[in-house]
């Protein structure tokens, strides 16, 4: 796993971190309408926002962000905050309690509601393997890290995070969350 320094780097800003999710959403550089795959999107002066307007979606269009679909849709939460508190809880071999990420990224005044919404999103996700490809979360055992990464045609940053499942996250099978 890239070092805290590495990380910080390469996820400096809010922009960093859509850029990586466009980029991991739409690999090929063309965006395309999550709702009926249209890929004549217009591009929103608003960054990382697209309208469609295709027959499906009407010629109101449907407006979508780099965040449709993904677990970061529809919070007050930054990307960054999001981001680094992924990486802290793929780091922590015992779990990162949210209290801790409230200590952490959020503040004392803060509701302890975020941080446990946050986390609980991001445990979910591990569980989850469309967010695991999103993310370029990749499950390597201890003993294959630095070796072989199947995916590396496909992205060289999927060594950006390690998935490390909380305690028996491997074995459960939650489909949804709510
Ligand atoms: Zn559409």
């Amino acid at each position: 796993m890239m070092t805290f320094q590495a990380f910080m780097a390469t996820f400096p800003d809010e922009a960093a971190c859509s850029q990586f999710l466009k980029d991991r959403r739409w690999p090929d550089g063309k965006v395309k309408c999550p709702r009926c795959g249209n890929e004549k999107v217009y591009t929103l002066k608003q960054a990382f926002k697209w309208q469609c307007q295709s027959a499906t979606c009407g010629k109101n269009g449907y407006r979508f962000s780099v965040l449709v679909g993904t677990i970061f849709e529809n919070t007050n939460v930054p990307l960054v905050t999001w981001f680094k508190v992924l990486y802290t809880m793929l780091q922590s071999k015992k779990g990162v309690s949210s209290r801790q990420l409230r200590r952490t990224f959020f503040g004392e005044r803060s509701s302890l509601h975020t941080a446990w919404y946050v986390g609980h999103r991001l445990r979910a996700g591990m569980r989850d393997d469309d967010f695991k490809q999103l993310m370029g979360i990749v499950e390597v055992d201890e003993t294959f890290i630095g070796g072989k990464d199947k995916n590396r045609h496909w992205d060289k940053k999927s060594h950006v995070w390690r998935n490390r499942l909380r305690q028996g996250g491997r074995h459960r099978s939650h489909q949804s969350e709510g």
